[in-house]
């Protein structure tokens, strides 16, 4: 179990109290494989994704990152695994606009002190379809062309643990779902233990597992 979490429970300052934005909420995903995230808007999924990026920090229970439980690290070390373990693919591509699709990712990378960054990032390129668009900067990229250099570079360092947050919100039904296929297939030749959060139930079919957040809570209807 390349992603644990174990009983977490997170709240918000919320006036006087507190908003429970998850409540007791386990999940374990395996390397290599890929739980879809559905529900309401305002159920907790993003708040999900923010524990498991070690950006939130649970009031209650673990979050076990590739074997490390983040509740044992500082600031500095969960900075660290989310650097050299985490992708993270928000909703909105958040491209520099004067950088070419290839300098998107390598600028992260040497940002991290990493060198030899440039082949890496052509075969990431590639490996999403975009071997031909390395040269290219946002402004002469599609909404789906933009999403796939936001999912390379996520996947630039290698991470064990990928999350993505509503991928497809932005992209037409086809685009989408061409998005989605891309993330399963990423995610077996990459080993990688994804979580995707969507809002579109028409893909669900092609993914190993949906659960359901609702209020915080977590249910799996594959599991009861
Ligand atoms: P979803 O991604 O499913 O739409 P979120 O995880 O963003 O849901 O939000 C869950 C609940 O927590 C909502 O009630 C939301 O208003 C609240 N919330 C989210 N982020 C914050 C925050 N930074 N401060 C206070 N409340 C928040
Ligand atoms: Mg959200």
């Amino acid at each position: 179990m390349t992603l644990l979490l174990d009983g977490v429970t997170l709240t918000y300052p919320d006036g006087d109290g507190r908003l429970t934005a998850l409540d007791a909420v386990s999940l374990n995903v395996p390397s290599g494989s890929l739980t879809a995230v559905v529900g309401p808007s305002g159920s907790g999924k993003s708040s999900l994704l923010a524990v498991a990026a070690t950006l939130g920090t649970p009031d209650r229970g673990r979050v076990v990152v590739a074997g490390t439980d983040t509740g044992t690290l500082d600031r500095a070390g969960k900075a660290a695994l989310r650097r050299e373990r985490i992708g993270i693919v928000f909703q909105q591509p958040n491209l520099l606009p004067s950088l070419t699709a290839a300098e998107q990712l390598t600028v992260m990378a040497h940002l991290a002190g990493r060198r030899n960054v440039k082949a890496r990032a052509l075969e990431l390129l590639d490996a999403v379809g975009l071997a031909d668009q390395a040269a290219r900067r946002p402004h002469q990229l599609s909404g789906g062309q933009r999403q796939r250099v936001n999912i390379a570079r996520a996947l630039m360092n290698d991470p064990e643990v990928l999350l993505v947050d509503e991928p497809t919100s932005a992209l037409d039904h086809e685009r989408g779902a061409a998005v989605l296929d891309l993330l399963v297939t990423l995610t077996r030749e990459r080993n990688t233990a994804t979580v995707l959060v969507t809002h579109d139930r028409a893909h669900l079919a092609r993914l190993d597992r949906t659960v359901t957040v609702e209020d915080g809570r977590l249910s799996d209807p594959t599991r009861p």
